[in-house]
């Protein structure tokens, strides 16, 4: 199926999943994961209703982001290394991987030397997986409060990435913890920060994080097809 065909399937299935919930997180917003997918798709993407890209390569971000003369967000969902934050903060709208008071203090220092004010949200590993970043459930309350503290960031939610499963109903625990962390952090009424995003749910198990009260989605695959790992690098 073609780009514009697969996004109407999605919104569609988005729109199902949202109005079948009992959640509190207001309206879903797709982010097109764009990773190894050039500018010609990300174009259709943008034209066919997108309005938010993700990637997750800061390298990448930078190749594709003057070449792409739409209007829209950029979205960091990939782990940022402290040395590359100067490179990051000028490029995106929202970062979904700060996962350590020493990411955050950088972020803080490198927005205000740009005097910007820079959203994150908070990736947690909900499942405790070896293999993923994030940090656990347990410390999102303290990470919060230190990101709270700090003058150009703005804490505007939470993020998580499930463990894969055969069963994708096994993910639907996973999103609900974090659905709960969300509204306990929301209950802090931090005086600083904006809680309002909720970043769960994937190709695979995007309608069970929204019917667990996922507000923002991002799917690659499901919109642009597999992705092939030479087209970027070859310069396609
Ligand atoms: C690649 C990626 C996605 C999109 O994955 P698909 O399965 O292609 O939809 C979402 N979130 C993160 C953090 C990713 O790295």
């Amino acid at each position: 199926m073609s780009i514009p065909e697969n996004l109407t399937q999605i919104v569609q299935k988005i729109n199902i999943a949202s109005a079948n919930r009992s959640t509190h997180t207001g309206n879903v917003k797709l982010v097109a994961v764009t990773k190894n997918h050039g500018i010609d798709a990300m174009r259709v993407a943008l034209d066919n209703g997108v309005t938010a890209i993700g990637e997750n390569r800061i390298q990448e971000a930078i190749s594709k982001y003057p070449l792409l003369n739409r209007n829209a967000e950029w979205h960091l969902i990939g782990h940022l290394q402290t040395n590359k934050v100067r490179h990051a903060i000028p490029l995106f709208d929202l970062i979904h991987s700060v996962d350590s008071e020493r990411l955050a203090a950088e972020i803080n220092k490198t927005a205000g030397k740009l005097e910007k004010r820079q959203d994150v949200l908070i990736q947690v590993n909900v499942a405790g997986e070896d293999t993923k970043y994030g940090i656990p459930l347990n410390n999102v309350r303290s990470l919060a409060q230190y990101i709270n503290d700090l003058e150009h960031v703005r804490l505007c939610g939470l993020m998580t990435i499930a463990p894969y499963y055969e069963d994708i109903e096994l993910t639907r625990p996973v999103f609900r913890e974090l659905y709960y962390a969300f509204m306990e952090l929301k209950d802090l009424n931090l005086s600083n920060s904006d809680i309002r995003w909720l970043s769960m749910g994937m190709t695979n198990d995007y309608v069970i994080a929204i019917e667990e009260g996922a507000n923002l989605v991002r799917i690659g695959t499901g919109i642009f097809g597999k992705r092939d790992y030479n087209a970027i690098t070859k310069g396609g």
